[in-house]
């Protein structure tokens, strides 16, 4: 029995045969010893997709941290020097987004208790979105409960199976799963590749079409060429998404974000979506842009308008954190700082770094195996890396995904250096 599951072939030894008396149309099957059903079994399934996974070693496992103090987490009784965190500005335990949570807690309670379009939609809501578009230079601004969430209401309200959604070949899996949801031909261009997107909007000239590409990548850091693609989208009729996750709070005046320092006006970069889980220091998303295009998500984004609203309280919050990521220039001068302290001693190692700018700065050691066991003798020197492996990057390009954030300290990214040149290689 063959089960095709994700263009793998699995090939399933737990079904018996029918005696040659039976046929699969006849019902009831006789229950009892001989007899199993013919239909693959979803459970067995999926138990034989994590013993394949476990033994090409690719096996994910959840860890539990005890604790989280900023940069210092607990696990498993040890603390270690966390560098996989997106918190990129430190902002998740600063002390006065903790006590705007605590304080608007008590007066407008946990749970928005419905939709924002049945009786979720506080006043908190309405501020924190007034405030994002503040920041980005948008008009008009929706929340999500989450990025996923906003890409995938946002793709499926703009594409049908008429559209076409042209994308970098490395973009969040998010952004690639909305357009097969949406119904949408979805063709992916070489990472980073302008001439590749023109070509691929050019070979469907006559369809409606989103341009859709991360910001900056988050496996890689590098920068999308946004002046780029929204040149070509403006001459060849298509629409630029950016999901700028990774950029918000990080890059550009203010950290409005790669979209801003790129230049972009709403004209030209007319979908523009990023989370608060990031920089942000929260949860959730927004999606910002025209009144129009706002109007119109609320209508049709069907994970905008059929799940509960994120917590009054939380968009409160994220309304102090986002003030707090706008104004502190000292956080995002920070983070370049250490950024630069970081490239310059890993360049001094010899070791493989990526053409990044940003917080994210990966080590693409390569094969899968070898990158475990970096990450596990970091963790042994008492710091957090994680090793990031295929199918989320590509065969072959394995890596440690260093993030730094504003919380670090100088001597945290030395730690980090030293550790690094003791890794056997
Ligand atoms: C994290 C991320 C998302 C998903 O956001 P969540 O709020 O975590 O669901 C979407 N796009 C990109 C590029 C991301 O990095």
């Amino acid at each position: 029995m063959r089960v095709r599951n994700h263009g793998h072939t699995h090939v399933c030894h737990t079904f018996v045969t029918l005696p040659p008396d039976r046929t699969l149309t006849s019902a009831p099957l006789p229950q009892g010893e001989g007899f199993e059903l013919m239909r693959p079994d979803l459970l067995q399934t999926l138990a034989l997709r994590v013993a394949e996974r476990e033994r090409a070693g690719l096996l994910r496992r959840v860890r539990t941290l005890d604790q989280a103090r900023s940069t210092r987490v607990m696990v498993d009784g040890r603390e270690l020097l966390n560098f996989c965190s997106n918190d990129y500005l430190g902002l998740a335990q600063d002390p006065r987004i903790i006590k705007a949570l605590q304080e608007t807690a008590n007066e407008c309670g946990v749970g928005s208790t419905a939709a924002h379009l049945v009786c979720g939609h506080r006043r908190e809501h309405a501020r924190l979105e007034e405030a994002l578009c503040e920041w980005t230079g948008r008009a008009a601004a929706l929340l999500f409960s989450s990025g996923w969430l906003a890409n995938l209401g946002t793709l499926q309200a703009l594409l049908d199976h008429n559209g076409v959604c042209v994308q970098d070949k490395l973009n969040h899996a998010s952004q690639l799963d909305a357009a097969r949801l949406a119904g949408a031909t979805l063709k992916r261009y070489p990472h980073g590749d302008a001439a590749g997107a023109s070509r691929q909007l050019a070979a469907c000239a006559e369809q409606p079409a989103l341009l859709a590409t991360d910001g900056v990548f988050s496996m890689d850091g590098d920068v999308a060429p946004l002046a780029e693609l929204a040149a070509l989208c403006r001459r060849d009729g298509a629409t630029l998404m950016v999901d700028d996750a990774h950029g918000l709070g990080v890059l550009g005046p203010n950290g409005a974000g790669s979209v801003a320092e790129a230049g972009l006006s709403q004209h030209d970069a007319p979908v523009l979506m990023a989370t608060l889980g990031k920089s942000v220091g929260c949860m959730g998303a927004f999606v910002a842009g025209s009144r129009a295009l706002i109007d119109g998500l609320t209508q049709f984004a069907r994970t905008f308008v059929y799940t509960t609203a994120m917590p009054p309280a939380l968009a409160a919050t994220a309304t102090a954190a986002v003030r707090i990521a706008r104004d502190e220039d000292w956080r995002r001068d920070k983070l370049q700082a250490l950024i630069a302290r970081f490239r310059a001693g890993a360049a001094q190692l010899g070791l493989p770094l990526a053409n990044s700018r940003t917080a994210i700065q990966p080590i693409v050691l390569g094969d899968a195996g070898s990158t475990v066991m970096a990450a596990q003798a970091l963790e042994a020197a008492g710091l957090l890396v994680t090793a990031i492996r295929p199918p989320t990057v590509p065969q072959g390009k394995a890596r440690l995904r260093v993030t730094l954030s504003a919380a670090h300290m100088e001597a945290d990214v030395d730690r980090l250096l030293d550790a690094l040149a003791y890794l056997p290689r």
